[in-house]
């Protein structure tokens, strides 16, 4: 199994309340699912999949990426394993307005991060349909093109996980569609693909699916 999570619980703590968003979470990701979370806003879909993707430490429960618990490791070396494993697509984009296209898919480098086994960033605008872009700045691109750069951002470091929020949030049924087929082929190379999301567009393109309620999450279906 690729990456598993075991009775994860996540709990935010303010001084009026404390709010439970995941309840005794289990899930599990092979290499080649698509699997898509869905649930109603508030939900716990965000904080679930932080937490697997070793981005939010869950109050209790383990994470496990292959035979490494991810949340044993120091604040470093997780960083080292996100930037080799994982791969985050959010629905806010976060691409940085100042970079072009290219640039942006580019920016795990720019950083200064060491990218072991990146892949071929003008590869990766051709296959997104970007190469008309790869020169403008995300303020000239339509929001399909934006999340269609954000998903190439997500792959430039060829991770073995992808973990989406929202991917098809903002977009059109065109749109949407275009980016459900790219999740899928991204699946169907052998990476695990896990989504959250409110959109109902999505389940029908999953390999599984499960319901999270009020921090609760079901098994759906299995194909
Ligand atoms: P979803 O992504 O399904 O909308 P979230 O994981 O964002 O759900 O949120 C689940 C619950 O946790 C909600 O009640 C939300 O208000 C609460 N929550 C999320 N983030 C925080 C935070 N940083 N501090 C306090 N409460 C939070
Ligand atoms: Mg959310």
């Amino acid at each position: 199994m690729l990456l598993t999570a075991e009775t994860i619980t996540v709990t935010y703590k303010s001084r009026a309340k404390r709010v439970q968003a995941v309840l005794a979470a289990t899930v599990q990701l092979a290499a080649g699912e698509l699997v898509v979370v869905s649930g109603p806003s508030g939900s716990g879909k965000s904080s679930l999949l932080l937490t697997l993707g070793g981005l939010l430490r869950p109050d209790t429960g383990i994470v496990r990426f292959r035979e490494t618990d991810v949340y044993q490791l120091a604040a470093t070396a997780r960083a080292a394993f996100r930037n080799r494993h994982i791969g985050f697509v959010f629905q806010q984009f976060h691409l940085i307005p100042y970079l072009t296209v290219l640039e942006n898919i580019m920016a795990p480098t720019l950083a200064g991060n060491a990218v072991e086994k990146s892949a071929d960033p003008r590869e990766l605008i051709a296959r997104f349909q970007l190469n008309h872009r790869a020169e403008h700045y995300p303020s000239q691109l339509s929001t399909g093109e934006r999340q269609r750069v954000a998903l190439a951002r997500a792959l430039f470091h060829n991770p073995d996980v992808i973990l989406a929020d929202e991917p098809t949030g903002n977009l059109d049924d065109v749109n949407g569609r275009i980016v459900i087929d790219h999740l899928q082929s991204i699946a169907a190379e052998g990476r695990g693909v896990l989504v959250v999301t409110h959109d109902a567009r999505l389940r029908p393109a999953a390999t599984r699916s499960l319901t999270l309620i009020q921090g609760t999450l079901t098994q759906e279906k299995s194909a």
